[in-house]
């Protein structure tokens, strides 16, 4: 039986953190669930997920779908499409067997590669590479959350770049039923009609076709929609993520159009210790003043009642109501003051 490999290559930058990566788990859970019961897709589908963030990682080998067990998926920092774009070639290389004379390889693997960001590094070496190795080899979808990625360099991957509209009830589900439906047809198509790729059509909404005559540009190294840092618990040393979401206002002020909108709180996040293989260590190097926020979370590790606490070495950690606490990144202790104006603290690529 010759395989229809499917793999997923997901962008696990800190703006998906919270609901997006939860959505993102549930789906995949969904996908499998579904193609169990459908004897075509049991027979040829294998899957496989790769993540990317600064760095890339495979988490889950390709396998048949009765051995796949849904994972749990990390968060890193930055959005480096080129180590994304990279182990999946070395994936591919590694696995996909290849049709020679003799023997009948595998379909062609179909690749759904989503991300919500503008990459955070220079793509152009990346994509030279797939273009050359597995551009014709492969059926690439890539698939946009949100309205903050770069739809004009996707197209250089692939013809099929969808979009879905993340802030609209429904449009995770949407998706992956989507997703779903896409890989039944192309596992039924591999028997009926001998080709081995075919897209379920769209219909449900919070998904469209992007139209690539309009896609433009982008040139943006951090992610506009979301403000995202990064502290330390200093009780039990594990990394969370407070995350901000952009709230415009425009406010008329003497004739003027201004906006006086800022960042509010999303929540605050624990997230693993593989945050930081997952980085690539660079930093934005860009500061954020905290007048620009409003709320901030607990510890969202601890009992403590303030995630805010900003120490020396620039690193955020949480604190009791004491006022003195040592630093889970430099290990200093401080006294600390509530401040009562902005402070400024670096923030993470998104
Ligand atoms: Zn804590
Ligand atoms: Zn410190």
């Amino acid at each position: 039986m010759r395989r229809l490999p499917i793999y997923f290559l997901i962008d696990v930058s800190e703006s998906m953190v919270g609901e997006p990566i939860a959505q993102v788990e549930k789906g995949l859970e969904t996908i499998i669930q579904d193609l169990r019961t459908d004897p075509r897709a049991q027979e040829t589908v294998y899957i496989s997920i790769v993540v990317f963030a600064g760095k890339a990682k495979t988490i889950m080998p390709l396998q048949e779908i009765n051995n796949f067990y849904p994972p749990k998926f990390p968060i890193g920092s930055g959005t480096s499409l080129t180590a994304g774009l990279r182990h999946l070639s070395d994936e591919l290389d590694a696995n996909i067997v290849r049709t020679t004379q003799d023997t009948k390889g595998d379909w062609k693997p179909i690749i759904f590669l989503l991300t919500d960001g503008v990459p955070t590094d220079d793509t152009s070496s990346a994509i030279t590479r797939w273009k050359h190795k597995w551009q014709r080899s492969s059926n690439l979808v890539a698939v946009t959350l949100g309205n903050n990625s770069d739809t004009a360099l996707l197209s250089q991957l692939s013809e099929n770049i969808i979009s879905v509209e993340d802030s609209q009830p429904g449009a995770f589900k949407a998706f992956f039923d989507w997703v779903t439906a896409s890989i039944k047809v192309s596992s039924t198509a591999i028997e009926d009609k001998g080709t081995d790729f075919e897209l379920a059509p769209i219909r449900d909404k919070g998904m469209s076709p992007i139209d690539l005559a309009k896609a433009v540009a982008e040139e943006r190294a951090v992610d506009d929609n979301y403000i995202v840092l990064t502290g330390k618990c200093m009780n039990v040393g594990r990394p969370y993520l407070i995350k901000y979401k952009r709230q415009d206002r425009i406010s008329d002020l003497a004739g003027m159009n201004i906006n006086t909108g800022g960042y509010h709180l999303v929540g605050g996040f624990p997230i693993t210790e593989e945050y930081f293989d997952l980085s690539d260590g660079l930093g934005t190097g860009q500061q954020v003043n905290t007048n620009m926020l409003s709320g901030t979370p607990s510890c969202p590790c601890c009992a403590n009642p303030y995630s805010f606490a900003l120490c020396q070495c620039g690193g955020l950690h949480c604190m009791d109501n004491s006022g003195s606490a040592q630093c889970p990144w430099c290990n200093n202790i401080g006294h600390y003051n509530a401040s009562g104006g902005g402070l400024s603290v670096e923030r993470s690529q998104g």
